[in-house]
């Protein structure tokens, strides 16, 4: 079964990045209000991600880490119909099963916590400890044991970059979440958790993009559009700043980016792509996010209304603002 799980990592383990986003969807997950991520050497070599959430009961720490499907993978044939169905509930036996992991645990109510380690999918100690509540992960040396495909990641400022502009967006999702950000000793970004989108703008990108955005706001019966939008003076060559979550999730979408721009052009008449970061808030059953789960693509019942939320709100911050 090792190697089951090590075959079956790379699907879910594609580089640290994607380590990452497991661990931080997990403390998401666990209702964490503060989360630490730091990375070293673009997360090949450290990736530590500490929350607040709620623990893992510590008769479930071993159990986490187990493949749920790994009893009926018999072959590598069958590994075909276990990508098929997702990968719900292997994201810690994945990234155990291709790294040297520790983890500190404890849930509030208790004591103590729990400490485990595991490497190349094998435990090497587990004991009680103390240690604050909630939840600390790290991953040390990713991909030691598959050298084929540490072969296959790119250079670690190229891999710690594409980790920090996960870690922007992440910010700008939850602003209901305290996030700190550490990459090889500095630190990059802290965000307050105060629930304001302002302040994490304010803390991500600096005092000019904070002070130059308007106030993005619809809604509908069936959709709500609220975030910020740039002055043209925060206008960039390229979509990088146009920024879109679903629900609390970023995805890209160009039906979105044509409201935001279209909205732009019939009120502004300047500027090509205006920094945005739009939340939008609607009934889960009219989006269909499953294309893949990293993809971030997105397909709407109605694109329609979504395409008018978005205009309408942006149209309103302009219109305040320069009409
Ligand atoms: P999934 O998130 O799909 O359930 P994972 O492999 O990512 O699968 O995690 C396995 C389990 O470990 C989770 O269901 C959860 O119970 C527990 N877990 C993982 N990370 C945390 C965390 N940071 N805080 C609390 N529980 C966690
Ligand atoms: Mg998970």
């Amino acid at each position: 079964t090792h190697t089951i799980n090590k075959i079956a990592a790379g699907e879910v383990v594609e580089r640290p990045c994607s380590v990452v986003k497991e661990l931080v969807e997990n403390s998401i997950d666990a209702k964490a209000s503060s989360i630490t991520v730091e990375i070293k050497n673009g997360g090949i070599d450290l990736i530590r991600v500490t929350d607040n959430g709620v623990g893992i009961p510590k008769d479930q720490v071993e159990v986490a880490f187990l493949r749920h499907a790994t009893s009926k993978i018999t072959s590598a044939e069958d590994l075909y119909e276990v990508i098929s169905l997702g990968f719900r509930g292997e994201a810690l036996a994945s990234i155990a099963a291709v790294s040297n992991v520790e983890l500190l645990t404890k849930e509030e109510q208790e004591l103590t916590g729990k400490r485990i380690e595991i490497s190349g999918g094998k435990m090497s100690a587990a004991e009680e400890v103390a240690c604050p509540n909630g939840t600390t992960f790290i991953m040390r040396h990713l991909f030691f044991n598959v050298p084929a495909r540490k072969a296959f990641l790119s250079s670690s400022s190229s891999e710690g970059a594409k980790i920090s502009d996960y870690m922007y967006k992440l910010a700008l999702a939850h602003p209901e979440v305290s996030f700190k950000y550490i990459q090889n000793g500095k630190t990059i970004f802290t965000t307050s958790g105060d629930h304001e989108l302002k302040h994490a703008i304010l803390n991500i990108y600096g005092k000019e993009y904070a002070r130059n955005t308007l106030e993005c706001y619809y809604k509908s019966d069936t959709i709500e559009c609220m975030g910020l939008i740039g002055k043209p003076v925060l206008n960039r060559g390229n979509r990088n700043y146009e920024h879109f979550f679903i629900n609390g999730r970023y995805i890209k979408s160009q039906l979105l980016q044509g409201a935001v721009e279209d909205a732009y052009k019939t009120l502004v008449m300047v500027g090509k792509f205006p920094f945005s970061v739009l939340h939008l808030y609607l009934d889960p059953s009219l989006v269909d996010v499953n294309v893949h789960p990293t993809k971030l693509q997105v397909r709407f019942k109605n694109p329609d209304t979504i395409y008018k939320a978005v205009y309408e709100g942006v149209s309103h911050a302009l219109r305040e603002a320069y009409l």
